[in-house]
Formats: structure tokens, C-alpha cells, sequence
């Protein structure tokens, strides 16, 4: 006897009978041609926040890499294994995307264990390794006087996304492909109870609601 969840097999057979009969032109389209996503990216594992969810993706349409507090680590050609290295390599060198898109959320887990730095967060596990990647040497990230602490929280999950296209650009090959403009990099932030989407505006360092269309034009 198999086991398996019963909320996947349920999602699979809804999948089945809804979803697919209307996309399998395009996935037997995929299947032969192979994947073409122009647009990567990089998420939180957070159950509340699937990229292919909020941006309405089809299959292909996104090169999706997701990890803890959706954090890209620099540049780091020292023969370990690393993940979103990897992925991003594979993205940017095989599959050419146009856009990378850091996306970070309210009410993130593991940028709230890193802000309380509480106990699972010791220096040997790896929530606690990981999130040290967001930090510069010497780099103190505190909640500022009259600051509350879900603004303070609010404040270091932006600063997450910014820190990753920090360090998106320590990558040679993202870096070349930016200044020709080949590649274009975007930072988004999910607002999870009301699902709205803030993107960045790189200039200010401020997230602007695509809701309110705050000077957000589409490109291709
Ligand atoms: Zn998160």
C-alpha cells in the first residue's frame, strides 16, 4: 500500500480534470520544445506567497528558485555546493532570462527568527547560517527607537530584497548582461492579507503598490 497526502491527490485529480484538459496543447508544446521562461524568480518558501500564484504564471513562464527569506547569497566560486548559484547560473547562462524578480513578503518567517534572534537561530544550524549571508561583516541590523516592531520587521524583509540584488550583481555574468541591458532586475514585495504586490523603485529604494498604479508601466 502507497501512501501519499490526500491534499495532493485531490489537487492532483482537480489539476487533471480543470486545469490540464485546458493546457495540454501548451505542455506537450513544452515537453518537445523544452522550457523558455523570461522571467526568473526568486521567492520565499513560504506557503503563502507561490510566485506562479500571484503572477497568474502558465507552465513555462517562470524559472522559479525559492529558499528561507528568499535571499541571494554574493558570488562565491569556493568549490561548495550552492543552490541558488546554481539555479541562478542556469537561468541567466542557459535559459537567457530578460528579468530577475526578488520577491519578498510580509510576515516572513525567517526574517522575523533572524530579527529575534531566537534559540534555533544558534550558530551551527542552518536557519541561522543562511540568514548571515543578509549581513555584511560588521553590519549591526537593530529596531530603531520608537520603531514597532512590525515595522522594524517590515523594514529588514525590504532591506532582504534589496540585499539580494546587492548581491545578484556580484555575479560576473549577471553583471555584464545588466550593463547591456540584456537583463533587467526587479525587487517586489508581497503584502500576504491583502495580497497586494509593491514593486520596487530602484531610484527612491522605495516599494510603490501596483494597486494604486504608482508609476508602474509594464515592459516587455
Ligand atoms: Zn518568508
Amino acid at each position: 500500500m502507497i501512501t501519499f497526502p490526500k491534499t495532493l491527490l485531490d489537487g492532483y485529480r482537480s489539476f487533471r480534470t480543470q486545469r490540464l484538459p485546458t493546457e495540454q496543447s501548451r505542455y506537450r508544446e513544452l515537453s518537445e520544445r523544452g522550457q523558455s521562461p523570461e522571467v526568473m524568480v526568486i521567492g520565499c518558501c513560504d506557503s503563502r506567497v507561490s510566485p506562479e500564484v500571484i503572477f497568474d504564471a502558465k507552465p513555462g513562464e517562470l524559472f522559479v528558485v525559492r529558499n528561507i527569506a528568499n535571499l541571494v547569497p554574493v558570488y562565491a566560486p569556493d568549490g561548495g555546493a550552492h543552490g541558488v548559484s546554481a539555479a541562478l547560473e542556469f537561468a541567466v547562462q542557459v535559459l537567457g532570462v530578460k528579468h530577475i524578480v526578488v520577491l519578498g513578503h510580509a510576515q516572513c518567517g525567517g526574517i522575523r527568527a533572524f530579527i529575534d534572534k531566537i534559540a534555533p537561530l544558534s550558530p551551527g544550524d542552518f536557519i541561522g547560517r543562511w540568514m548571515s549571508m543578509f549581513i555584511k561583516p560588521g553590519e549591526i541590523v537593530e529596531q530603531r527607537e520608537h520603531e514597532t516592531m512590525q515595522d522594524f520587521a517590515t523594514r529588514i524583509e525590504k532591506a532582504a530584497v534589496l540585499r539580494s540584488l546587492e548581491n545578484l550583481m556580484t555575479f560576473p555574468y549577471v553583471q555584464i548582461l545588466v550593463e547591456r541591458g540584456k537583463l533587467k532586475l526587479h525587487g517586489a514585495y508581497f503584502g500576504v492579507a491583502e495580497g497586494s504586490l509593491f514593486v520596487l523603485d530602484k531610484a527612491t529604494k522605495e516599494f510603490r503598490s501596483v494597486k494604486e498604479n504608482e508609476g508602474i508601466v509594464s515592459s516587455e
